[in-house]
């Protein structure tokens, strides 16, 4: 059974001007003939991963979807670590197969001394191929860590260390030859995709903020997540604009904090929690604002109760 293995650019494929292909990624690699599985492997994009969009991540899904169907034991999706928190927990939103489905990436590229692409990707096909991560859905593996794609952040612009979980730790590790799940996380049902496209923004809130970006905003797009001051808080004049806002369009309350959840009953003044739920936005729960958005799109796509799917996946 084969491991199979899409590559959609970033800086694991940059070597100067000329971009690796997924043949290039795994030639020689100390460790991949004792995996036991053949990897097959798609080369799909060479692309900065800023380029990347969601309809294209939702085709290699399929076509993982499909590798499975066919009798892969798991898959390995290698991309630009700037968006694979995104790409990852949109693929885990959708993904309902027992099979993993690894994402994984570089952030010293292969001309640079001590490149880490070569041991994540053989760490993310260990993890692919592993019984053990089996029904954990979508994974992000790197500097041999196993993340959940619900939970992991890229949390550093250039260290290698750069993917964290702030809210709850790695799932597991992948020691020598060995992938050790320590914990495992309760699996969500997936989520039927959908081929269109919501337009969400995401607006983040800052210091004697007037919200004058938001007027018209109920125009042109079909929801919002709104980045708040630690729990969930605004200044006092932006929650009348967000409450017209909500009024017509799903509006989803995160912080901008980067770990915690928003609150629903601790803040009472004017722009707290309290005065922005009533006033009708959706508690964002434990969502950082770039997956709140990513959820809030594809429900909105799906056409779902915003509020019952925010409840349930945040
Ligand atoms: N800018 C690059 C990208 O996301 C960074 C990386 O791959 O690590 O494509």
């Amino acid at each position: 059974m084969a491991i199979a293995l899409f590559t959609l650019g970033g800086t694991i494929s940059m070597a100067g001007s000329r971009r690796l292909t997924g043949a290039d990624l795994t030639a020689a690699m100390p460790g991949l003939a004792d995996l036991g599985h053949e990897v097959e492997i798609q080369d799909i994009e060479k692309i900065p991963s800023a380029n990347l969009t969601a309809a294209k991540l939702l085709e290699v899904v399929e076509a993982a979807a499909k590798a499975v169907a066919d009798g892969a034991v798991g898959a390995v999706v290698t991309q630009g670590t700037d968006t694979l928190e995104e790409s990852a927990f949109l693929a885990d939103l959708v993904w309902p197969h027992p099979q993993p489905l690894v994402f994984t990436g570089a952030m010293r590229n292969p001309t640079l001394a001590g490149p880490d692409g070569p041991a994540n990707v053989l760490a993310a096909l260990r993890v692919a191929c592993s019984p053990a991560a089996r029904d954990l859905g979508a994974l992000v593996v790197f500097k041999e860590e196993i993340h959940a794609a619900r939970w992991v952040r890229k949390t550093h612009s250039t260290s290698t260390a750069t993917f964290q979980s702030p809210n709850t730790g790695p799932l597991g590790h992948v020691v020598e030859d060995q992938v050790r799940v320590l914990m495992r996380p309760q699996r969500l049902d997936s989520i039927q995709a959908h081929g269109d496209s919501a337009r969400v923004a995401l607006y983040t809130v800052t210091m004697d903020d007037d919200g004058l970006l938001l007027q018209g905003l109920a125009d042109t797009h079909q929801g919002l997540v709104v980045a708040g001051y630690g729990v969930g808080h605004v200044p006092a004049a932006l929650a009348p604009v967000l409450g017209d806002l909500a009024a017509r369009m799903p509006v989803v309350l995160t912080s901008r904090t980067g770990a915690g959840s928003v609150v629903r009953n601790t803040y009472h003044s004017p722009g707290s929690e309290t005065d922005l739920l009533r006033r009708g936005l959706v508690d964002g729960g434990f969502l950082d604002p770039y997956k709140a958005r990513i959820l809030l799109r594809l429900l909105l796509a799906t056409k779902a109760d915003v509020a019952a799917g925010f409840a349930r996946y945040a």
